[in-house]
């Protein structure tokens, strides 16, 4: 399907430029044409004054689809290092790779990020595109989806995987429409269809309680987004051969419609959720946000970092960086202590992968006792302080 201009109609007068939301009608050469950029949204139709605009074609493919080869991961950096779910994508690139029998490549964008990105080889990956430019230290999304779009036009990746990161989930939708494919995201599964070779990405859906699986049958990159801690972090494979291709791109030819005045931490402190060995969690069970208190208290002593569910955020208790689940992070940390959450279906998919569950619920029949494998009944304002009463007095001694 794409949208067209018929010229033998076309009057030239430019309505349908100012009508485009993403600027995607420009006149060359005195004639009205529509770039890459549209995203076939309509608005310019009912626009045309002779009815020049017309939308075609039945289900539009990205012409042979068997020119379209290899894995392709997005290689997140921040302050120059490599984000860690960079390395679990490289891990089931790698397997998906192997299973179609392609390349597994990634792409790094930054600066300084040389080092990084050539050191991924030693994780399995074939071939390493890097972008190392001053003028990608900071992130910002034009320059990004900008030159991720170039480079997936001339090198055709069959697959392409991104972390579910702020980061990433800010980059693919727009990479997807610019490129009109298909984009599944948050896939807590992937693999190969052995028949038909095709990406099958599984998600939930209907706030978690089935699990879908989507193809992208008609066009290519088949694009998946992964959260962090869902798939296995690939193992290290020294001495593996592959290739680093240092890119260059014309600053003049991204666009950059941001400025970064300041970048400032909007979490409460303390480690960050989806590295933590040990995470204290709160829920509406607490009451108000002064409840936080006695969480981070005992987060703190067990040197772990502070989670929440939904309900708290929402109440605005505690930021968003702090929620686990379904809409929020998924962690797999050695201890997760739930208090006084219930247990639903969305908060248990972002930390169900703990090690080891520990519920305190003043209520025996809250969910969350079901899936603990030790459950506290009782006044959480009971049970916590007698916990950091006793932890103290073992540290001590
Ligand atoms: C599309 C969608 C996405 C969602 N995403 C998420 C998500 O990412 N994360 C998430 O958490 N939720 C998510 N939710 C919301 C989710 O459905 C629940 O509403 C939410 O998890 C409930 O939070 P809670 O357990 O803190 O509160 P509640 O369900 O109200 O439970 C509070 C618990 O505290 C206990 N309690 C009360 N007082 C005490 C006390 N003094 N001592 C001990 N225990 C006490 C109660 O017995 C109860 O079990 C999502 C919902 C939808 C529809």
């Amino acid at each position: 399907m794409s949208i067209i201009i018929v010229e033998d109609k076309c009057v030239g007068c430019g309505l349908c430029i100012k009508s485009c939301p993403y600027d995607a009608i420009k006149r060359v050469d005195g004639k009205v044409r529509i770039t890459d950029d549209c995203r076939m949204c309509g608005v310019c139709l009912p626009v045309c004054p002779v009815d020049a605009i017309e939308r075609v074609g039945k289900e539009e493919r990205v012409g042979d689809l068997s020119e379209y080869r290899g894995v392709l991961v997005f290689g997140e950096q921040r302050n120059s290092r490599i984000s860690p779910v960079v390395y679990e994508l490289i891990g089931k690139g790698r397997e998906l790779a192997d299973k179609i029998g392609e390349e597994l490549e990634c792409v790094v964008l930054g600066e300084d990020v040389t080092e990084e990105a050539e050191n991924l080889i030693n994780y399995g990956v074939d071939k390493v595109y890097v972008y190392d430019d001053p003028s990608l230290a900071v992130f910002r999304e034009d320059p990004y989806v900008d030159i991720i779009v170039d480079l997936l036009r001339k090198i055709k990746p069959n697959i392409f995987l991104l972390g579910a990161t702020a980061i990433g989930r800010s980059i693919a939708p727009r990479i997807a429409s610019r490129i009109k494919t298909g984009l599944t995201a948050d896939c807590t599964e992937l693999d190969i269809d052995p028949e038909t070779g095709l990406l099958l990405q599984t998600r939930p859906a209907f706030g978690g309680n089935v699990m879908a699986t989507i193809i992208c049958p008609r066009s290519r990159p088949q694009m998946a987004t992964v959260r962090y801690k869902v798939m296995k972090r690939a193992e290290r494979r020294p001495g593996y051969k592959g290739e680093v291709v240092k890119m260059r791109f014309d600053p003049e030819e991204v666009r950059d419609r941001v400025e970064v005045l300041e970048i400032s931490d909007i979490g409460e402190g303390g480690p960050s959720i989806t590295e933590a060995d040990i995470i204290v969690s709160g829920g509406r069970g607490l009451g108000g946000p002064e409840g936080f208190k006695i969480i981070r208290e005992l987060a703190d002593l067990l040197g772990g970092a502070v989670g929440a569910s939904r309900a708290a955020v929402d109440e605005g208790w505690i930021a968003y960086p702090h929620q686990i689940g379904l809409s929020g992070r998924t962690v797999r940390p050695k201890i997760y202590i739930a208090c006084g959450i219930s247990g639903s279906v969305q908060h248990l998919a972002g930390m169900k992968g703990s090690e080891f569950i520990i519920a305190i619920n003043k209520d025996p029949s809250a969910p969350i006792l079901k899936i603990a494998d030790m459950g506290l009944v009782g006044d959480l304002y009971e049970v916590i302080p007698k916990l950091i009463d006793r932890i103290r007095r073992l540290k001590k001694g």
